[in-house]
């Protein structure tokens, strides 16, 4: 069975789709299989990031019912496999969240799943919440962007769900990351992500920064956490 993660937070813009995109395709690298799903179902740019552009079939096709996940389904940088939404506004509204589960039964059989969360507090983005084996918690260490990713903590567990920890990203060297954790999250620490802008221009280019910047201190942050979350060193 798959481990599926949620990558998630209430508030927009700390992270989510590039930590799902990169620990995705860092994990695929090491030879597991991997999923990304880009469950950002208002505001997709999952696939975008990992250089799947303008895809003919998408999650929103299988969430509206007319296609299957396979169809749905691309290999990306390094073999990592994703299921990428459509950026246009009128497939939003057609499409039912209620489907998630169908794909994740279909990508049962990978190593990982992750699913890269929508923005705010709803039906659409607790819903991944609950179906995810382990939640990370991703914020910036500014103190509005944590009270809104704690809320996505209270949710996780109201829902019946498993926070596994959280990740902060866009750090300083200064930065308090395990008392901001700790403290308001009141989650461990699972992994810190520098400021670098190695990950803006790998965004540009759609591609994930263990081929587009191997040694940045981003990508090395990004492999830090993996071996985190799989336990290897
Ligand atoms: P979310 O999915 O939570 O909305 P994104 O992953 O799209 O957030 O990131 C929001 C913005 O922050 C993007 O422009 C991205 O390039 C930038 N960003 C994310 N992490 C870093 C980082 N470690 N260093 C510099 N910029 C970053
Ligand atoms: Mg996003």
């Amino acid at each position: 069975m798959a481990q599926v993660f949620a990558v998630a937070s209430a508030k927009g813009g700390v992270g989510k789709t590039t930590t799902t995109a990169n620990v995705g395709a860092i994990l695929a690298e090491t030879g597991a299989d991997v999923v990304v799903i880009d469950g950002d179902i208002s505001m997709a740019n999952l696939g975008a990031a990992l250089g799947i552009e303008s895809p003919p079939t998408t999650l929103h096709d299988v969430l509206r019912g007319d296609a299957t996940p396979s169809e749905a389904t691309y290999e990306g940088p390094g073999g990592v496999y994703v299921v990428p939404g459509d950026t246009a506004l009128s497939s939003y509204a057609s499409a039912d969240p209620a489907e998630l589960p169908s794909v994740l039964r279909t990508h049962s059989q990978a190593d990982y799943v992750l699913i890269d969360v929508g923005a705010g507090v709803s039906h659409e983005t607790g819903l991944p919440l609950s179906l995810a084996d382990e939640v990370l918690l991703v914020s910036t260490p500014e103190r509005d962007a944590l009270r809104d990713t704690e809320k996505t903590r209270q949710l996780t567990e109201e829902l019946g769900g498993t926070v596994a920890g959280a990740v902060i990203t866009r750090t300083e060297p200064s930065t308090p990351v395990s008392e901001l954790a700790t403290g308001t999250l009141a989650a461990p620490v699972l992994g810190s992500i520098p400021e670098d802008e190695a990950v803006r221009d790998s965004v540009a280019v759609g591609e994930p920064l263990s081929t587009y910047a191997p040694h940045s201190p981003a990508a090395e942050a990004y492999r830090e956490l993996v071996a985190e979350l799989t336990g290897v060193e």
